[in-house]
């Protein structure tokens, strides 16, 4: 039977301090937590046993079990994890930079870390090119399955606590599909008894809700947010994305606009480029005349193709074609340069071919 406690990774101090008394108590759970990674109620040397016992009985300290891992040649992991239910669901370790050294040898800069996180099982907009969209919606995550997923890699890298990582919401789902508990989780990973992972370091990726959009800028966490855009015109748009019926382009872009940004920073538009459809420099002319007025920085990610799919990747060419005319007419643009493209690569392929490999078997 699987269990139904809940995880203690659901609270925040303040949380956590209406339910341990005296309320330092919740700092010093807090520490051996998120600091010193420890893996039982038990370990928890300076929490009077009784206490102990008391929420080993009523809450689990990890929701996730690591059910499968693949690790590509550039240092990006790819993990498959089981929830409490039974349900999958995948996060991906990505190291953005080597650590650098010194003719001695002494490190200079440690490596850096992104993580990729998942908001919900399955996903309801049912994009026609995504591969998560295909099985269907099946649940939103937890807020505590959220940060156990930043947990448990960090954990399974012997990354320590306080070494910084950023997080994308960027693997299955939608998160502002699952908006409360996509906040709770936000606030716990910026707890400074915590991870301390600040606002600017997490990434909210969306479809475009644009009423959500509002919402989570309203709720003022100091968070960046990155569009999937993927087209310029809303008849492509909706064979893509459906719900741009109700969310149209240009209630996104309004939304966009309204949004709290830091000054210095853009908001990121990701434009998935797919061969035929719209990788053409008409397409990149109207992009340019889309996002003037705002601070904008474009992400081009190359379609990743799966079997089933009519959906082409494009060519390099294309691409840089592309980058090149949006970079002449004064938007920043990179292109997303597949990190992990050995292994089962964009969000939800990994977990698709381990459950096909599982109906193989049977
Ligand atoms: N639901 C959110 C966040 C998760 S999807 C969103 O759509 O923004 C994260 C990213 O994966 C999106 O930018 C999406 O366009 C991209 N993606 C989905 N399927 C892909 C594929 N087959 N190839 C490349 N990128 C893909
Ligand atoms: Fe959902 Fe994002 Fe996939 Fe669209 S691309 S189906 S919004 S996870």
């Amino acid at each position: 039977m699987s269990t139904t406690k809940q995880t203690i990774l659901d609270f925040t101090k303040k949380d956590l301090e209406a339910l341990v008394k005296p309320s330092f108590r919740a700092k010093q759970v807090y520490g051996w937590i998120y600091n010193s990674y420890v893996n039982s109620f038990d370990e928890m040397k300076n929490i009077p046993k009784a206490m102990r016992e008391e929420l080993e009985e009523k809450y689990t300290l990890n929701p996730l079990k690591i059910l499968h891992k693949e690790e590509s040649t550039d240092g990006t992991i790819k993990y498959l994890f089981e929830m409490t239910d039974g349900k999958t669901m995948e996060t991906v370790w990505l190291k953005m930079k080597d650590a650098q050294y010194d003719e001695e040898g002494k490190i200079l800069h440690e490596s850096k870390h992104t993580v990729c996180v998942s908001t919900q099982v399955g996903c309801k907009v049912g994009c026609s090119f995504c591969l998560t969209a295909k099985g269907g919606f099946t649940r939103d995550l937890t807020a505590g399955e959220i940060v156990a997923q930043v947990l448990a890699v960090k954990k399974d890298n012997d990354h320590a606590s306080n070494r910084r990582v950023n997080i994308v919401y960027m693997g299955m789902g939608e998160p502002l599909d699952n908006l409360e508990n996509l906040t709770q989780a936000i606030k716990i990973f910026k707890e400074e008894d915590g991870l301390a992972i600040s606002g600017k370091r997490q990434t909210v990726s969306t479809s475009g809700l644009s009423s959500k959009i509002d919402k989570l800028g309203e709720s003022d966490l100091g968070v960046h947010i990155a569009i999937s855009l993927h087209a310029v015109d809303d008849e492509l748009r909706t064979e893509l994305i459906p719900m741009n019926k109700a969310n149209n382009i240009q209630s996104i872009i309004d939304a966009v606009k309204r949004f709290p940004i830091d000054t210095r920073k853009r908001v990121m538009f990701e434009y998935l480029v797919i061969k035929e459809k719209n990788d053409d420099l008409g397409s990149a002319k109207k992009l340019v005349k889309l996002l003037s007025g705002i601070k904008a920085k474009v992400n081009l990610i190359f379609f990743n193709p799966y079997p089933g799919t009519d959906y082409k990747r494009p060519s390099r060419e294309d691409m840089v074609a592309f980058q090149e005319y949006l970079i002449n007419h004064g938007l920043l643009c990179t292109i997303r340069d597949y990190k992990g493209i050995d292994i089962s690569a964009a969000c939800g392929q990994l977990k698709e071919t381990k459950e096909n490999e599982k109906k193989d078997l049977v």
